[in-house]
């Protein structure tokens, strides 16, 4: 069974997101819980989220991505900054409560010159601060492309930060593909090798998510700016060989390309198409 979808914009509300996606051919889907920025989030729609919920189950979604904004850093050197990070992944988390059993991505975030030993410890010590025990949604640290002091480039890092956690059965990893060659791990060449080396370092049974992006750059460039799928460095071979492999066909393919929602129907339509042996 394959998930593909695409980020969609949450401005209308959760069921429209739900019928959007449906729309263009999608059976899984990410969204911005505010705006990526780092705004104020809309209250939420407790009617909506739970017609959100039926609509999923009756079209038979998969498990849907909520995202964080991009902007926060839960290893933030300025105090201040870093206790924003945590007031927001809490007040996401309380209200994913209301889409239960889905996952909740956010950017490990940046040491900014205080080392990269510090950057975890923080991360770890936020997490450790908003995960609650009885909590229905597993956060997900996105692999990065390791751009200036970024954590999580390196998949040693995310373990780290798992390792740290106190419910390390709620935290996951959610694999860009754009990121991941960007970093330096050859899935163009050998994607087997660094889905072994990835299972060595974390976990394969810690990957739930799959972001599907071609890349601008080529490889190692730790540039991270995405391309749509077939234009970019990885090309669309890799693409075969990425949706059609067994520990990661089962898992949400999400589209984070420069497309409008006409363009992330193409794609989709053309991830279903390679996905068939
Ligand atoms: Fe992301
Ligand atoms: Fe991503
Ligand atoms: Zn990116």
């Amino acid at each position: 069974m394959h998930y593909f979808g695409c980020h969609l914009s949450p401005s209308a509300g959760y069921l429209a997101m739900g019928h959007t996606a449906r729309s263009i051919g999608a059976d899984t889907f990410q969204f911005f819980t505010r705006n990526p920025r780092g705004g104020k989030a809309k209250p939420l729609d407790e009617a909506d989220a739970a017609a959100l919920c039926a609509f999923l189950r009756e079209q038979g979604f998969g498990k849907i991505v909520a995202h964080a904004p991009y902007t926060i850093n839960a290893c933030a050197a300025v105090e201040r900054t870093k206790e924003f990070a945590l007031q927001t992944m809490e007040d996401d988390l309380c209200r994913m409560e209301h889409l239960p059993g889905n996952y909740y991505n956010f950017h490990p975030g940046s040491h900014v010159g205080q080392g990269m030993e510090a950057g975890i410890t923080a991360i770890a010590e936020t997490l450790n601060a908003v995960i609650r025990p009885q909590q229905k949604t597993v956060v997900l640290l996105e692999t990065m492309a390791g751009k200036g002091t970024e954590v999580g480039g390196k998949f040693e890092e995310l373990r780290e930060i798992i390792d740290r956690v106190k419910h390390p059965e709620l935290v996951g990893v959610c694999l860009d593909t754009c990121h991941v060659y960007d970093a330096g791990y050859d899935i163009v060449h050998d994607l087997d090798g660094v889905l072994t080396e990835f299972d060595r370092v974390i976990g394969l049974r810690r990957l739930c998510a799959i972001h599907v992006n071609d890349s601008r750059n080529p490889f190692s460039s730790h540039k991270d700016r995405h391309e749509k799928i077939g234009q970019g460095s990885l090309g669309a071979e890799a693409f075969r060989r990425i949706v059609c492999h067994e520990a990661l066909s089962s898992l949400p393919m999400i589209l984070e390309t420069p497309n409008e929602l006409a363009g992330y129907a193409e794609e989709i339509a053309f991830l279903r198409t390679i996905s068939v042996p």
